[in-house]
């Protein structure tokens, strides 16, 4: 509602006059309560702040409640990183779960990890923020309005927000010549839920990530044929490697500080013993080592190649109204295409130049995928693909955050030394050197990454470095 300011336009209503802002003190705004907002919401009440959260859907758990329409998992979803590696580190996953849990164990947990903490009080649900704007004094005006845009917005002023939104809402869907006018059915894997979509189709799968590789196995049991389209050839890795999920494998060898090149040949060993030459299932051979693309985990993919039930084929040409043609030549006939081409971040409330996304190309410019030039009352939290789980990574994230703030009220000196950090360290990466794609933006190994905030948490504490090269 709005009140009025001349105490003679006192009873008067005034529906044309903008609401007053609600200055909220030394609050946080934490935008989002999947994974990475609940952590926030935690670690920034822990540290003594107060919290507005707000969440534009009805429940927690973001991506993995698949309840809300938006939820790019699927009926099959399971973890791609293992149990021990997605958990946060304070709230363990149970003993007796899988080393891959199904997503509705997911969504249970983070339930539980938001009862536990007592989080839901924090959090508006049903709550979307349309506006996020600098103000003087490194402060913040959030706008919000109820999801789907019913009731008036209300503008409220934080000492900080914690950008916390996900980057898996976001359908990136190619251009292909000729793609209006094809007449069989198209769709993104976002809109995949149920592998009755497949069934009885000629279903073609565009895309090899973790997603398109399960679309493309769920359509080997139920389409009538399925065509898996990539660009290039890839590793697809097991699941398990000497009967322990291949992530643990793999960490062992970093705890051991083994070097890049031997954990590539090490890698590249397995995959002989396991899976093979990929070429002769017909599979392109991989363009790059391991480790220069994001994993993909899939046991199944060549297990179904070998069984004739997906066909692989490179990357469309182009569509007609009724074919697609590859880019060998090929023409196959697809009653139902599903790209599954991944997302894309997407900050609409924001002006991409406040996360330096100055090119417009909707990349943030960021130190440790977290932290912007000039802005040291904000955070985005979970903008991160490692080759591991996101969990334990956005709850440091948003721990040395809250720290930040604390100390801004005792050591200004640190924090602009922190900033003078953040100048200098934009651009910074933190995994092996990877395919420059929109799918490689966020990518980190989550060893060197942790490591990274480790230093940066240190050299906060100390006062030290400050942005000089060491
Ligand atoms: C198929 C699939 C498999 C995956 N497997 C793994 C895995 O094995 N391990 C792993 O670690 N990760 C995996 N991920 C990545 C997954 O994104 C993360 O696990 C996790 O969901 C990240 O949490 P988040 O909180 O950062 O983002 P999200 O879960 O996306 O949550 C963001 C929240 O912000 C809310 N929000 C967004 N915009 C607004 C707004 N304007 N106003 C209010 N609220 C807003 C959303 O509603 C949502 O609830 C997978 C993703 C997919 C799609």
């Amino acid at each position: 509602m709005s009140s009025p300011t001349d105490p003679t336009d006192l009873g008067r209503p005034d529906f044309g006059r903008p609401d007053p802002v609600s200055d909220r003190g030394d609050t946080v705004c934490v935008i989002g309560a999947g994974a990475s907002g609940l952590t926030a919401v935690k670690n920034l009440r822990e540290a003594g702040f107060g919290v507005d959260c707000y969440e534009r859907e009805t429940g927690v758990g973001g991506a993995w409640n698949w309840r809300h329409d938006r939820s790019p998992v699927y009926a099959s979803t399971h973890l791609i990183s293992s149990r021990p590696f997605t958990q946060f580190p304070d709230f363990p996953m149970p003993d007796d779960w899988p080393d891959y849990p199904h997503h509705s164990q997911l969504l249970s947990y983070f339930e539980r990890y938001a009862d536990h903490f007592d989080l839901r009080q924090y959090v508006w649900f049903g709550t979307e923020v349309v506006r996020v704007e600098p103000v003087e004094g490194d402060r913040w005006d959030v706008t919000t309005r109820s999801t789907g845009g019913y009731g008036p917005e209300r503008t409220s002023r934080y000492a900080a927000v914690v950008l916390a939104n996900g980057h898996n809402w976001s359908p990136k869907l190619p251009r292909y010549e000729g793609l209006a006018e094809f007449r069989g059915e198209v769709m993104h894997a976002s809109s995949y839920k149920d592998p009755a979509q497949l069934r009885g189709k000629r279903v073609l799968v565009v895309g090899a990530g973790n997603t398109g590789c399960d679309i493309a196995v769920e359509a080997a049991q139920q389409a009538s044929h399925c065509w898996h389209s990539t660009r290039r050839g890839y590793w697809y890795a097991p699941k398990f490697v000497l009967g322990r999920p291949a992530d643990q494998v793999n960490d062992t060898l970093l705890a051991l500080r083994v070097p890049l090149r031997v954990r590539q040949w090490l890698y590249h060993m397995t995959l002989r013993l396991t899976v093979g030459d990929l070429t002769r299932f017909g599979l392109p051979k991989p363009d790059h080592r391991v480790y220069e693309t994001h994993p993909i985990a899939n046991s199944q993919l060549v297990y179904y190649v070998g069984h004739g039930e997906i066909t692989p084929v490179p990357d469309v040409a182009r569509f007609d109204d009724r074919t697609v043609e590859l880019t060998d030549g090929r023409r196959i006939d697809p009653e139902l295409v599903v790209f599954a081409t991944g997302y894309l971040p997407r900050f609409e409330f924001m002006q991409g130049r406040v996360l330096g996304d100055e090119d417009g190309s909707g990349r943030p410019r960021l130190w440790l995928n977290a932290f912007t030039a000039g802005h040291p009352t904000l955070a985005v939290v979970g903008l991160v693909q490692p080759d591991s789980g996101i969990f334990a990574i956005s709850h440091w994230q948003s721990a040395l955050f809250a720290r930040l703030l604390t100390l801004r009220a005792t050591r200004p000196d640190r924090v602009a030394a922190f900033d003078r950090r953040v100048r200098a360290g934009l651009g910074e990466r933190y995994s092996a050197k990877v395919k420059d794609s929109t799918r490689h933006w966020f990518e980190v190994g989550h060893a060197d990454y942790l490591r990274a905030l480790q230093r940066a948490w240190y050299e906060l504490e100390a006062g030290v470095n400050g942005g000089q090269p060491r």
